[in-house]
This record gives C-alpha cells, sequence and structure tokens, in this order.
C-alpha cells in the first residue's frame, strides 16, 4: 500500500479526476437509455461530509465534483461514483 503525503488530506490521490471523470461519461449511455437514473456519491469511510449526503441521487449533469466542499479526510478523499439503475 503506497503512503500518500499529508498534502492529499482532504483531496483525490493522484489519478483519481480522471478516474472519475470517466466513471461518469461512462454512465452517459447509460442515463440516455434509461438504464441508470442518476449517480451516488458512496463515502470513503470516515469521511463525514459525503457520509452525510449519503443516499443522495444526483441527475447525472449535476453530480457534485470531488472531493465535497469540506472533505478532510486523511490520508486523502476516497469517495467514488455509482450509478442508480432505474
Ligand atoms: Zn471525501
Amino acid at each position: 500500500m503506497t503512503k500518500l503525503s499529508p498534502k492529499y488530506v482532504g483531496k483525490l490521490p493522484p489519478g483519481a479526476k480522471a478516474m472519475l471523470r470517466a466513471e461518469l461519461n461512462s454512465l452517459k449511455p447509460l442515463v440516455k437509455n434509461g438504464i441508470v437514473k442518476g449517480v451516488i456519491i458512496m463515502p470513503g469511510p470516515g469521511c463525514s461530509v459525503s457520509e452525510a449526503q449519503a443516499g443522495t441521487v444526483y441527475p447525472l449533469d449535476e453530480v457534485p465534483p470531488l472531493p465535497l466542499p469540506g472533505c478532510k479526510r486523511s490520508p486523502c478523499c476516497a469517495c467514488c461514483y455509482q450509478g442508480v439503475v432505474s
């Protein structure tokens, strides 16, 4: 397991931004086809801001960027997106 420096506290680990964007892009056609009705943010363990919104289903074009404002999870934000099947 890699150790992340403290500068990543409350931030995404390296490379995660591209992965999250790819995840949202891959959901686009599924939303179009009606297979997926929205997106949830899966909280990283110990991330209180993301746990507070757990269960909220966002429309694909209104998904808040990660990390959520106020995320102070250490060593880094571990939230991710997940499509919600209709
Ligand atoms: Zn987080």
